[in-house]
Protein backbone atom coordinates (compact mmCIF):
# COMPACT_ATOMS: atom_id res chain seq x y z
CA UNK A 1 0.00 0.00 0.00
CA UNK A 2 0.91 3.62 -0.61
CA UNK A 3 1.53 5.87 1.75
CA UNK A 4 1.64 9.63 1.48
CA UNK A 5 1.97 12.66 3.86
CA UNK A 6 -0.87 14.35 4.86
CA UNK A 7 0.63 17.92 4.53
CA UNK A 8 2.42 17.53 1.16
CA UNK A 9 1.47 14.02 -0.60
CA UNK A 10 5.12 13.07 -0.97
CA UNK A 11 5.55 9.33 -0.75
CA UNK A 12 6.56 8.16 2.78
CA UNK A 13 9.96 5.84 3.30
CA UNK A 14 9.74 3.57 5.16
CA UNK A 15 11.66 3.32 8.38
CA UNK A 16 11.35 -0.03 10.48
CA UNK A 17 7.84 0.73 12.18
CA UNK A 18 7.78 4.30 11.31
CA UNK A 19 7.33 5.84 7.87
CA UNK A 20 9.00 9.36 6.77
CA UNK A 21 8.35 11.95 4.66
CA UNK A 22 11.76 12.99 2.44
CA UNK A 23 10.23 16.47 1.83
CA UNK A 24 8.63 17.73 5.09
CA UNK A 25 10.71 14.88 7.90
CA UNK A 26 7.83 14.68 9.31
CA UNK A 27 7.51 10.89 10.88
CA UNK A 28 4.82 9.02 11.26
CA UNK A 29 3.52 5.83 12.54
CA UNK A 30 0.68 3.56 11.24
CA UNK A 31 -2.81 3.25 13.82
CA UNK A 32 -5.25 0.30 13.10
CA UNK A 33 -8.70 0.95 14.53
CA UNK A 34 -11.11 -2.17 14.96
CA UNK A 35 -14.01 -2.28 12.32
CA UNK A 36 -16.12 -4.40 14.65
CA UNK A 37 -16.01 -2.49 18.21
CA UNK A 38 -13.69 0.91 17.24
CA UNK A 39 -11.22 0.19 19.41
CA UNK A 40 -7.50 0.94 18.59
CA UNK A 41 -5.43 -2.33 17.81
CA UNK A 42 -1.94 -3.47 18.47
CA UNK A 43 0.32 -4.75 15.44
CA UNK A 44 1.76 -7.66 16.35
CA UNK A 45 5.00 -9.25 14.13
CA UNK A 46 5.51 -12.54 13.36
CA UNK A 47 7.72 -14.39 11.09
CA UNK A 48 7.79 -11.32 8.66
CA UNK A 49 4.31 -10.77 8.52
CA UNK A 50 2.45 -7.99 10.54
CA UNK A 51 -1.04 -8.93 12.28
CA UNK A 52 -2.94 -6.51 14.40
CA UNK A 53 -4.61 -7.46 17.33
CA UNK A 54 -7.73 -6.15 19.12
CA UNK A 55 -7.65 -5.78 22.95
CA UNK A 56 -11.53 -5.46 22.88
CA UNK A 57 -12.41 -7.89 20.85
CA UNK A 58 -9.44 -10.13 22.12
CA UNK A 59 -8.77 -11.42 18.77
CA UNK A 60 -6.70 -11.24 15.77
CA UNK A 61 -8.26 -9.85 12.90
CA UNK A 62 -7.71 -9.98 9.07
CA UNK A 63 -6.11 -7.06 7.47
CA UNK A 64 -10.01 -6.46 5.91
CA UNK A 65 -11.36 -5.98 9.54
CA UNK A 66 -8.70 -3.29 9.87
CA UNK A 67 -9.38 0.56 9.26
CA UNK A 68 -5.60 2.33 9.03
CA UNK A 69 -5.04 5.90 9.37
CA UNK A 70 -1.21 8.13 9.56
CA UNK A 71 -0.88 9.41 13.22
CA UNK A 72 2.10 11.88 13.22
CA UNK A 73 4.79 10.59 15.61
ZN1 LIG B 1 5.66 15.76 4.26
ZN1 LIG C 1 -12.49 -5.03 18.16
Amino acid sequence: MEKRCPADQSELVSQGKAWACPTCGAHYRVQGHCMDCGAEMERLQACGASNWFCPQCNELKSRTRVRTSLARD
